[in-house]
């Protein structure tokens, strides 16, 4: 008898044969006996596949990737970017260390966010950090003088914001005017004249990062526009930009929107930036979610089921500290039985143990199950662990990543003696 098998939409790396769902050459369910639950799963081709869109849009171009590692920043994913060629976009000197942990370089690594300390870019000069991503003009007075102070000179690119909607949701909105990041796009050039003044910066490109799940190309086309006006103004004012970092950004499917794919998308850029002259400039992008956020799924075992007046609720082991999105931003995650079978069909809220009734990873989904049954919530390899947090003193869920038929434990679950460990009572 041939089984039947079926890729789960969005996520061609995980399949269902026969009603039991499996990660490339694995059963998940066999996983989740293994590990325990809550328990992430990640796939290696699907993150090699996700990178292969990126590294065709890019093939006869000068372009470095770097995986904006906030996205999942653990530290076996990051050594299959390092390994895969790519550099790394960063956001603090945590990140910093972990690329350097995972076997990455630091001149590969492009450093963002709007709240560098004094200490982090010590620390990111002494590395020979590839660039700064300048998000404001005091902090380009502080990297100056920081910089003077080391002996050294900082590669600085400043990050402009284009006043383009990316329409994703508010919060991860970035480059409209009301946001906190970047430079003002009419601010620019002024930043820019005083960046290739001050003693300890040297001028090396342009940035910019719009916003993320961005599921269209008419916001990037926009903001590329701009850049690129601004590209003008600036190299007229007699300073170079040698590169182009056009930030990340690009969604991906949750629930059958399906974004452009990273090598279609990067083709229309280029016959912009082709039409208007910057085709052979240096490109850097930083691209987090596309590359690992369908590569990865949370297994979660049903504790209890609760009819209620108005809901009825699916209590299982995973809870908004293990999986924060739906909390954070309302965000959808299909949630898909791991085997079939089951208690008989219900509409049910899928909810975690914490307690707060924000913490909620799904509502209103048709399921058949009985307690002790096992789900996965599918798209959850971006944004989830590495925002998971300790809260109602629960411990960080394990992770493992899947390579062909073999499975590799690359955090382990984290226990009560891990959490207590800085704390101290009084003397
Ligand atoms: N670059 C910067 C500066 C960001 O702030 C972000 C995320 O918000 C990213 C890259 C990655 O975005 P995404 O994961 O949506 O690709």
């Amino acid at each position: 008898m041939t089984t039947h098998t079926t890729a789960l939409p969005g996520q061609p790396f995980f399949s269902s044969r026969g009603g039991e769902l499996f990660v490339e050459e694995l059963r998940l369910a066999d996983l989740a006996r293994e590990h325990g639950t809550p328990l992430f799963v990640y796939s290696k081709a699907a993150m090699l596949a996700a990178l292969g869109a990126y590294q065709r849009g890019f093939a006869g171009r000068r372009a470095r990737i770097c995986y904006a590692m906030k996205a999942n920043p653990s530290l076996a994913i990051l050594q299959v970017f390092a390994q895969a060629g790519c550099g790394f976009d960063i956001v603090s000197g945590g990140e910093l260390e972990r690329v350097l942990a995972a076997g990455g370089r630091a001149a590969d690594i492009i450093f963002s966010g709007v709240g560098k300390t004094r200490a982090e870019m010590r620390r990111a000069l002494e590395l020979g950090i590839g660039c700064f991503n300048v998000e404001s003009e005091a902090e380009l007075e502080v990297l100056s003088e920081v910089a003077v102070a080391s002996g050294t000179t900082a590669p600085v690119s400043i990050r402009v914001n284009p006043d383009v909607d990316p329409k994703t949701h508010p919060y991860i909105s970035t480059g409209l005017k009301g946001n906190k990041f970047g430079v003002a796009h009419g601010r620019a050039l002024a930043a820019y004249r005083r960046a290739a003044a001050l003693p300890g910066l040297k001028v090396v490109g342009i940035d910019c990062h719009i916003g993320s799940q961005i599921t269209d190309a008419a916001p990037y086309l926009d903001a590329m526009e701009r850049i690129l006006d601004l590209v003008e103004s600036v190299e007229a004012a007699g300073i170079a930009l040698p590169h182009i970092d056009f930030g990340g950004g690009l969604g991906i499917d949750y629930q059958g929107v399906q974004p452009p794919a990273a090598d279609a998308l990067w083709r229309k850029l280029f016959d912009k930036l082709d039409a208007r002259g910057f085709g052979d400039r240096q490109f850097l992008i930083e691209p987090g979610r596309s590359l690992v956020g369908n590569a990865g799924v949370c297994l979660t075992e049903v504790l209890y089921l609760k009819p209620g007046e108005q809901k009825n609720f699916c209590i299982v082991d995973v809870a908004m500290n293990d999986l924060p999105r739906p909390a954070m931003y309302q965000a959808w995650h299909a949630v898909v039985p791991v085997a079939a079978g089951g208690g008989p069909a219900s509409t049910y809220d899928l909810v975690g143990p914490v307690c707060e009734s924000g913490d909620w990873i799904a509502r209103d989904r048709e399921l058949a199950v009985r307690p002790g049954d096992l789900l996965a919530v599918m798209s959850a390899g971006a944004y989830c662990m590495s925002m998971a947090s300790n809260y109602n003193s629960r411990g960080r869920a394990a992770e493992v990543l899947v390579e062909g038929d073999r499975a590799a434990v690359i955090r382990g679950r984290e226990s009560i003696a891990d959490q207590l460990r800085l704390e101290r009572l009084l003397p």
